[in-house]
């Protein structure tokens, strides 16, 4: 349960925010998800209701932005955008890849009314 840990670091770094700007309430949170992060967009917007059940958060809007990471196979050199269900590079079918981008969680916009 990876996404359970980082709903809740994202629901202290959320609530740390509305303290700094002083904001009471919040109507939408956008999160990017890189492809290759490892985490599961599904999970987590269910680990994310699940942490915010019952709270002043749980009506605010929680949208996740997936970001298709890219990589370079160490092979051929070829760059290409990463498909998570089939990771060989797609010139040589090599699968010895680096990742390059596509690997982070961002907490993107907080929404205030
Ligand atoms: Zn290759």
């Amino acid at each position: 349960m990876h996404e359970l840990g980082i709903c809740d670091a994202m629901l202290k770094m959320v609530r740390g925010i509305m303290k700094d700007e002083e904001l009471t309430e919040i109507t939408r949170i956008t999160v990017e998800v890189g492809s290759l992060s490892g985490v599961v967009s599904s999970y987590l917007a269910d680990c994310w209701v699940a942490v915010t059940d019952g709270t002043e958060l749980q009506d605010t809007e929680f949208v996740i932005e997936d970001l298709p990471g890219t990589a370079q196979c160490m092979d051929c050199g070829e760059e290409f955008t990463a498909d998570v269900n089939d990771l060989r590079c797609p010139k040589c079918r090599g699968n010895k890849l680096v990742p390059l981008t596509g690997r982070d969680l961002t907490l993107k916009e907080i929404l205030a009314p």
